[in-house]
């Protein structure tokens, strides 16, 4: 079974690790894609995402990152995924997580989406409250891996 698991990942944080690591023990491989989403005003580019991603993952022999744009269900197909991975950690993700499902299936019925329930210790986290936790130089260790509490410092040092 190939999964995907899509994302924006600005910046990958230890919940979507989580979902990660454990997706790879069901998984023969897991692809995840890096969404380049016009909607969105990233504070790390695509190139900072992408390092940021790979150094999480390099322990992890059948996780391979990659980026995409457009739509997730072509990009399931173009790497032969049979399986779309999202995370759900609060009941107001499932609203729109399962918008999305519906509209994927609607799109291509032979690729199923996955849902894969957050571990407690990370079901408050987001990319989002990470950004908020380094811009006010607090301890973000235990909500991102290291490669990208390192980056945070990078990026907020000089302008705190
Ligand atoms: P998007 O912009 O597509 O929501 P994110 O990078 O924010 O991309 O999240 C990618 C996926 O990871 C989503 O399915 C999201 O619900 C899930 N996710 C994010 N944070 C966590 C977490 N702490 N625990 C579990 N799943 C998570």
């Amino acid at each position: 079974m190939i999964a995907v698991y899509p994302g924006s990942f600005d910046p990958v944080t230890l919940g979507h690790l989580d979902i990660i690591t454990r997706t790879s023990q069901i998984a023969d491989k897991l692809i995840v894609g890096i969404l380049v989403n016009n909607n969105k005003q990233p504070m790390f580019t695509m190139d900072e995402r992408l390092m940021m991603l790979n150094e999480t993952v390099k322990g992890i022999p059948n996780v391979e990152v990659q980026t995409f744009e457009g739509m997730t269900i072509d990009f399931a197909r173009q790497n032969g995924a049979k399986v779309i991975i999202r995370g759900l950690r609060v009941i107001s993700d499932y609203e729109s997580e399962m918008q999305i499902a519906q509209v994927n299936r609607s799109l291509d019925d032979s690729i199923e989406t996955l849902f894969m329930a957050t571990s407690l210790e990370h079901s408050f986290l987001s990319s989002t409250i990470a950004k908020e936790v380094a811009y006010y130089d607090r301890e973000v260790e235990k909500l991102v891996p290291k490669i990208v509490a390192d980056k945070f410092r990078e990026k907020f040092g000089t302008k705190r």
